[in-house]
């Protein structure tokens, strides 16, 4: 029989396809300020009931078994919009308080619409936060209203200046473009991360928005986006350092007095990453996903609020692992997205 510690550095997030989870996604609500097109209804959203969302001490206990007994290295802080959960710089506190199996500290990220950062990036960078990725859709601002629905863009601007200032490093910029609405936006926006020295990431657009807001003809590709930046920027292919990383980087040479940079595209559905997926899931609600688009759950908030030791949920965690799928899907004749949207699951 193992001892308890033993058993608690032997488990991992192992899958039958080879590939360990060392970067856990953590949704603290799904409420969310915004409301971007691809992401929510404009209204009619059904948020989840207080009671079943996962309490501050629920959550660092999660975190603090995923790292502590699962090989979690890396916890990124999610939503719905993270900047909500008012008690976020203590859960950051917590988890930056914690270490591995192998004594390192995990390394601890925010995924945000930026609004309120620019009161908040010191506080955070306080508690113990290392990076920041901000999403901005247009630099326009009646182009940012159209699409956020909210008349926010300059709040978002303050917000990547403050979290810069703080020294949340590096700071990245996330955009999604959809065709006939922001690729006009794809320029400017890369001109504006390179005057501040951010790298600008562009996502493409996943079918996990309001029913009938995705369609494969639609989206803008990895090859569009390139070729509408290659128009205005000299880009050079970079090297990889690592097959989870799901960006494939371009060098962007200097141009119109901009300094040189890099720019990042996330081929999420022409190019699926999944092979090299080392990611992990968990909903404001307690659930655990291997896979942004799986069709199921496993509940991890009834054991934890019924008794369980921290080691029958990493177990619970460790064996939900095992039957992640091997990819998304978005491919297969019969793909169906998941029951819930980006901002309930946690992007
Ligand atoms: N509210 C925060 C934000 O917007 O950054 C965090 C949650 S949001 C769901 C996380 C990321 O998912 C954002 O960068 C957003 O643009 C992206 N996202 C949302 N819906 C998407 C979709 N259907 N396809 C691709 N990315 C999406
Ligand atoms: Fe909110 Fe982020 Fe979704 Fe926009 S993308 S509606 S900011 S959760």
């Amino acid at each position: 029989m193992w001892g308890m510690s033993e058993t608690a550095q032997r488990l991992e997030l192992r899958d039958r396809h080879g590939r360990v989870a060392r970067d856990l996604r953590v949704s603290l609500t799904d409420r969310c300020s915004l409301r971007c097109t691809y992401c929510m209804p404009a209204d009619g959203m059904e948020w989840l009931a207080t009671a079943d969302v996962l309490s501050d001490a629920e959550v660092v206990r999660l975190i603090r078994i995923a790292v502590e007994r699962l090989g979690v290295e890396e916890v990124r802080f999610t939503g719905g919009e993270p900047l909500l959960r008012r008690s976020l710089e203590e859960i950051v506190a917590a988890t930056a308080g914690l270490r591995t199996a192998r004594g390192a500290a995990p390394a601890t990220s925010l995924t945000t619409n930026g609004l309120g950062l620019s009161r908040r990036a010191p506080g955070l960078r306080a508690a113990g936060l290392d990076r920041v990725n901000i999403s901005l859709d247009a630099i326009d601002p009646e182009r940012y209203r159209t699409i956020a629905r909210r008349d926010r863009v300059r709040d978002v601007i303050d917000g990547i200046d403050a979290a810069q200032a703080a020294g949340l490093a590096p700071v990245k910029v996330n955009t999604v473009l959809m065709r006939g609405v922001n690729e006009d936006q794809a320029v400017p926006l890369l001109r504006f991360a390179l005057a501040r020295g951010i790298q600008l990431r562009f996502i493409e657009q996943m079918p996990l928005g309001p029913r009938h807001t995705w369609d494969r003809r639609d989206f803008v590709s990895a090859p569009e986006i390139l070729a509408l930046l290659g128009a205005h920027f000299r880009l050079t292919a970079v090297a990889r350092d690592s097959v989870a990383a799901p960006a494939a980087l371009w060098r962007v040479e200097p141009a119109d007095g901009l300094p040189g940079g890099t720019v990042g595209v996330i081929a999420s559905v022409s190019r699926p990453f999944c092979a090299a997926c080392d990611r992990t899931r968990l909903t404001a609600d307690g659930q655990l996903r291997t896979c942004l688009f799986a069709r199921t759950e496993t509940d991890l908030r009834t054991p934890l609020r019924s008794g369980a030791s921290d080691e029958e949920i990493a177990l619970i965690w460790a064996e939900a692992t095992w039957a992640k799928p091997a990819g998304h899907g978005i491919d297969d004749a019969g793909f169906v997205p998941p029951d819930r949207t980006m901002s309930a699951i946690g992007g």
